[in-house]
């Protein structure tokens, strides 16, 4: 006769990753993998208006995202907002960085655009990073943790890479020699802002569901 073992499991909760784009829930859903969470994303969900990131900088809008959506649901929420921040250009384009060329979003036009703002800047002066903040708020809206990490690079002006999408073909890092266009994803979740925010995160995530 089969003897059943019984383990003590945590009561599993859901958290939704409050975005519309599958390969960025993909890849936060992916790190939160030994996590008592169920993951969703909004496209799990019916719809609802999107929430405007009317903050002044990258913490402000992803605790203003998390707080919307939990509001909305009432599932335990993870939000993100991250963008390029170049030093020359007084941190331009930062929490503007999808929307920098203007409406509609189009990353080579904000490409284009980055880069004729740093023409005649020498190369040693165009020092950029990457940088993503995560916020989780409860299912009552009450933000619980939030996390926060950079990658640094410079600016190039001849793209290089097919992966990767917005900035990244021509976001050199220079201990790499390659922009975050010329390596795959799992490389560059490895060294990313989003990765390395999102693995601060499920450290901050599992001592909070234990709590
Ligand atoms: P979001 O926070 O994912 O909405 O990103 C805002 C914008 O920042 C994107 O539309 C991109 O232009 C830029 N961005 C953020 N992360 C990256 C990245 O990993 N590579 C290239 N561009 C990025």
């Amino acid at each position: 006769m089969k003897t059943e073992t019984k383990t003590h499991q945590p009561k599993k909760r859901t958290l939704l990753i409050a975005t519309g784009n599958r390969g960025k829930f993909t890849e936060i859903a992916h790190e939160f993998e030994d996590c008592p969470v169920n993951c969703l994303s909004l496209k799990d969900l019916p719809p609802v208006d999107e929430c405007e990131e009317t903050e002044s900088d990258f913490e402000g809008n992803a605790k203003l995202k998390a707080r919307y959506y939990a509001n909305k649901f009432h599932f335990l929420t993870l939000a993100d907002d991250s963008g390029l921040e170049v030093d020359a250009l007084n941190g331009q384009p930062g929490v503007f960085s999808a929307r920098f060329a203007g409406e509609p979003c189009d990353d080579q036009a904000n490409n284009d655009k980055l880069i004729r703002e740093l023409a005649g800047i020498p190369q040693h002066r165009r020092t950029a990073r990457f940088r993503c903040v995560m916020a989780i708020a409860d299912e009552n809206g009450t933000i619980v943790e939030t996390t926060q990490a950079d990658i640094e690079g410079e600016i190039i002006d001849t793209p290089r890479g097919d992966n990767g999408f917005g900035y990244d073909p021509h976001f050199l890092v220079p201990d790499m020699g390659k922009t975050t266009a010329e390596i795959s994803m799992a490389e560059k979740n490895k060294i990313s802002h989003r990765g390395k925010a999102a693995r601060k995160m499920r450290k901050k995530l599992q001592k909070f569901l234990c709590s």
